[in-house]
């Protein structure tokens, strides 16, 4: 096994030419480079007191101000989903990005959820570059405006900066005509081929999952690697790849210090040696940058604003009561069970009655707003989609009608599928019938389930959902309340019925 300086010694070889071509700092001189990586930004506004664009772009000016060879990169995902984006289509991210552009920044997957004419203009009103070396059009021509690698002197030290979006966005996302790359294997090369081509320092910027971290860095092709898309928070560092996994909306960030030690080896040719130092960030205790925050502010009057937009009128009575939601079939269930599966055209799909809040009832021809909608689905949950065998959506619709004598959260409201049950039979085989599509439930077919992040993760008793192909995650889903306002807003009206999807045993 060799030691990085070793490797680097081997690596740099024939790249004698490098100190010609850069302004270097003298042999044995030592450059701190600090590279601050941001993904998977969401929130315009703070969220307990911790992230948000006002905490972002203090840490991001301090460092700048505190070291000139700071890069600042962005790893992915900020045009959605957020309420106020599912208004403005992510302007108000590139506006607060604007006040401290970054150096690079990767389209995640969250990019194209408006369609790809969406990410262009976004693209176009930012003040910093976009790129991803692993998107084309269709014919394989480059998208205009988004670059690739970029290599930049930092201080006399070379840094490659390797953009690489997430493979499966055109699963996931709205992505059009678009052409993604494999993911890892075109980074890798990407990373080989800036190490040949003189890179000292070789940094991925990658929207990607886990995995794909995991074989990026398992290849040893990088020096840095900043993440997005998990939306958790890690560091690591094998001797080889420092690795930081972004967190979301800025609620932790990690700036890493890179000493870089330039020297030469016997032959005299140029060597690179450093040191990477983590530092941790929680934006709590940061102070808000003021101009961010004004603007932060007026985004939060506009959100609020926005959310007295009307979207459509209901022509039938819509009851969210919450002793109706929790135990009886109900429109607003059936609205809410309807839109997420329309959006995301799976065969059926389960919202927990407790997940619905409102507690309320509509008249015909009451106006909706996005607020009625948010008071309805205030958790900010989001629509996912997974793959499951009849047997597990049996099963979790046994779940669902299991404490239906103690009103629980659970209640299954539904669409795609109805089912019979019988509330005085013992919990867990309370469930008669079911039907999916008008057929009887095949506990052997595999059936597409759009529902929430949250009773996929198993909440509500819902573990019955778990352990599927998941097709949408909670990282690459649309906000649940944005799916059911963009539903509404197709027709402009709302005609949900109470209509025998759910009923007792002798009903
Ligand atoms: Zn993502």
């Amino acid at each position: 096994m060799s030691t990085p300086r070793s490797r680097f010694a081997a690596l740099l070889a024939g790249a004698t030419a490098l100190a010609a071509v850069t302004t270097a700092p003298a042999y044995g001189e030592t450059v701190k480079l600090t590279i601050l990586g941001l993904g998977d930004a969401y929130s315009f506004s703070e969220e307990d007191g911790r992230g948000g664009f006002a905490r972002i772009n203090a840490v991001a000016r301090a460092e700048r101000a505190a070291n000139p060879n700071t890069l600042y990169v962005f790893d992915g995902d900020m045009l959605s989903p957020s309420l106020l984006s599912g208004f403005d289509k992510g302007q108000n991210t590139i506006d607060l990005t604007n006040l401290v552009p970054f150096d690079i920044a990767v389209p995640g997957n969250h990019e194209f959820d408006f369609g790809p004419e969406n990410f262009l203009e976004k693209m176009a009103a930012s003040k910093y570059p976009w790129a991803a070396i692993n998107i084309t059009n269709a014919d394989g021509s480059p998208v205009p405006g988004l670059g690739g690698v970029m290599m930049k002197d930092v201080g006399g030290v070379k840094v490659a900066l390797i953009p690489v979006a997430q493979d499966t966005s055109p699963e996931v996302s709205s992505t059009g005509d678009l052409v993604f790359l494999p993911t890892v294997d075109t980074a890798v090369a990407a990373a080989k081929q800036a190490r040949d081509d003189g890179a000292d320092i070789v940094v991925g910027v990658v929207q990607t999952n886990m995995a794909n971290d995991r074989a990026l860095i398992a290849s040893h092709a990088f020096d840095v690697i900043m993440s997005g898309d998990d939306h958790s928070y890690a560091t690591a560092y094998d001797g080889v790849t420092a690795y930081v996994e972004t967190s979301i909306d800025g609620r932790f960030l990690s700036p890493v210090d890179l000493t870089v030690e330039i020297g030469a080896d016997k032959d005299g040719k140029r060597t690179i040696d450093w040191v990477p130092m983590f530092r941790f960030i929680d934006t709590a205790m940061v102070e808000p940058d003021p101009e961010s925050q004004a603007m932060v502010d007026a985004f939060t009057a506009k959100l609020d604003e926005s959310l007295n937009v009307e979207i459509g009128t209901t022509e039938t009575a819509l009851d969210s009561r919450r002793n109706v939601v929790r135990a009886e079939e109900s429109a607003m269930g059936n609205l809410i069970a309807d839109a997420i599966r329309a959006r995301t055209g799976a065969d059926v799909s389960i919202a927990n009655g407790g997940g619905i809040r409102a507690d309320r009832t509509y008249d015909p021809g009451t106006v909706l707003t996005r607020r009625d909608i948010l008071t309805e689905l205030p958790f900010g949950n989001v629509t996912v989609v997974t793959e499951l065998p009849g047997s597990q959506l049996l099963a979790a619709l046994e779940n669902g009608v299991s404490q239906v004598e103690k009103g629980a959260g659970r209640f299954p409201q539904v669409s795609g599928m109805s089912f019979v049950y019988d509330p005085t039979a013992p919990a867990g085989s309370r469930i008669a019938s079911v039907t999916v599509g008008g057929a009887d439930l095949d506990v052997n077919a595999v059936y597409k389930l759009a529902t929430n992040d949250y009773i996929l993760g198993g909440g509500d008793g819902y573990s019955a959902l778990g352990g599927g192909n998941v097709l949408v995650d909670a990282g690459n889903g649309n906000l649940m309340a944005n799916d059911v306002m963009e539903y509404i807003l197709e027709t402009g009206k709302v005609t949900s019925t109470v209509e025998g999807r759910i009923k007792k045993v002798g009903e």
